[in-house]
């Protein structure tokens, strides 16, 4: 299963990827875990990153793009993937693309989770991370069992940097602009699936489970 999973920040993507990817055992790629990781390590590439997420700009695509590429063409994803935060704009879509058909393959998928942008600024603002796995909690939507401790690892949460409200509503702003093309660009390959990310977490999940039933 090759899956794209789109949506605005706080949309829910990273809390259904977990999902997905557990259902269907297949690896998680998100350009943005990749890119705080490299940032954490203080790598080239981290450095790089850095000085546009800050400012709640995107990464320039020939260096996301080359990230991509290589991620795609390591052995566990050959079966399957499901990519998520990439890409953001038509051009990086048209590098997966290419990316993908000189892997020999192509998309099965791209699920679009919609969530109001008013509803997007609340998630942001209550969202807890967990440094050592990843996993995304809200504090009133879904808390930990302990608050602030990751119910997985008992790591100490922590809030993103670029979720505080200065910098979230121009992340937003950038991302409903590019959106828009992106959706187009995959409707018109009839891969889009558009799913109401207004509902409950796990009745998203049964939406996306619906979708994918049929691949
Ligand atoms: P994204 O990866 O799209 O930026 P996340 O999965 O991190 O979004 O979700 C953003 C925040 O909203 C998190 O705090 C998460 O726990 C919460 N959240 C995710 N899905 C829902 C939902 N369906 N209803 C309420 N809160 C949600
Ligand atoms: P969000 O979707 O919540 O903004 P992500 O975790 O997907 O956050 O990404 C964090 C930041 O990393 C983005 O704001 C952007 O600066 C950068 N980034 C992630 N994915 C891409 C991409 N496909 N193209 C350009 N920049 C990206």
């Amino acid at each position: 299963m090759k899956l794209v999973l789109m949506g605005l920040p706080g949309a829910g993507k990273g809390t259904q990827a977990e999902k997905i990817v557990e259902k269907y055992n297949i690896p998680h790629i998100s350009t943005g875990d990749m890119f705080r990781a490299a940032m954490k390590m203080n790598t080239d590439l981290g450095v790089e990153a850095k000085s546009y997420i800050d400012k709640g700009n995107l990464v320039p695509d020939e260096v996301t793009n080359g990230i991509v590429r290589e991620r795609l063409a390591e052995n566990d994803a050959k079966n399957g993937f499901l990519l998520d935060g990439f890409p953001r704009t038509v051009e990086q879509a048209k590098a997966l693309e290419q990316i993908l058909s000189d892997l020999g393959t192509e998309l099965d998928a791209v699920i679009n989770i919609n969530v109001d942008k008013d509803i997007l600024v609340k998630r942001l603002a209550g969202r807890w991370i967990c440094p050592t796995c990843g996993k995304t909690y809200h504090e009133i939507y879904n808390p930990p069992k302990t608050q602030g401790i990751c119910d997985e690892d008992g790591s100490e949460l922590y809030q993103r940097e670029d979720d505080k409200k200065e910098t979230v509503e121009n992340r937003l702003n950038v991302n409903l602009k590019q959106t828009e093309p992106l959706l187009n660009f995959y409707k018109e390959t009839g891969k889009l699936h558009n799913i109401n990310g207004e509902q409950e977490i796990d009745d998203v999940f049964c939406d996306v489970e619906k979708i994918l039933a049929s691949f």
